[in-house]
C-alpha cells in the first residue's frame, strides 16, 4: 500500500475508521460462534494489509503481531480495541482514552428500542 502523504486525509480517514471499527465492535455479538470470531479476526487482520495509509498499515500490521485480535467475546473485542487505538495514541503522541467508557462512547443499538435510536454518530 503506499504512502498517503496528506496530513489532512490521513487524520479524516483514521477518524472515520476508528468509528467504524469500535462500533463493529460495539455491535459484535455477546457470545459469539466461531464462524463470526473467524469473521472478525479475518476481517482485522486483511484491514490491516489493505488499509490505504501504507505506513500506517504496516505499523498496525507489526502491533498485530504483539497483540493478535482477541474476538472472544464483544467485550473482549472491544476492550482490545480500545487498547490498541491507545497504543497507536501514544506514538502519535495523543491523549489515552479511557477504556471503561467504551460501552457508553459507541452504542451497540441491539438490546432494545431505546438503545438503537444512536444520536451521537457524527465523527468527532
Ligand atoms: P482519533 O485517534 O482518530 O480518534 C477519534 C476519536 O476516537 C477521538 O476523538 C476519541 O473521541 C476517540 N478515541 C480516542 N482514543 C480511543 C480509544 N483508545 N478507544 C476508543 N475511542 C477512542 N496516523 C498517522 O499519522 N500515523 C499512523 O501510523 C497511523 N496509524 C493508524 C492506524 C490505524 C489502524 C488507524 C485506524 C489510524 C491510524 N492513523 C495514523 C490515524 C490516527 O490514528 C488518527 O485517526 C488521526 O491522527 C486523527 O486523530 P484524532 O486526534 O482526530 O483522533
Amino acid at each position: 500500500m503506499p504512502e498517503l502523504k496528506n496530513d489532512t486525509i490521513k487524520a479524516e480517514l483514521g477518524r472515520g475508521t476508528w468509528k467504524l471499527l469500535h462500533t463493529m465492535m460495539a455491535r459484535f455479538p455477546e457470545n459469539p460462534s466461531t464462524s463470526e470470531k473467524e469473521a472478525l479476526r479475518n476481517f482485522i487482520y486483511l484491514f490491516s494489509r489493505l488499509y490505504p495509509c501504507g505506513e500506517c498499515a504496516t505499523e498496525f500490521q507489526t502491533l498485530l503481531e504483539k497483540y493478535p485480535p482477541q474476538v472472544s467475546s464483544r467485550e473482549t473485542a472491544s476492550q482490545w480495541a480500545c487498547a490498541i487505538h491507545n497504543i497507536v495514541n501514544v506514538r502519535l503522541e495523543k491523549e489515552i482514552f479511557d477504556c471503561s467508557l467504551i460501552a457508553d462512547k459507541y452504542k451497540c443499538g441491539c438490546d432494545d428500542e431505546k438503545a438503537n435510536e444512536i444520536d451521537d454518530f457524527t465523527i468527532d
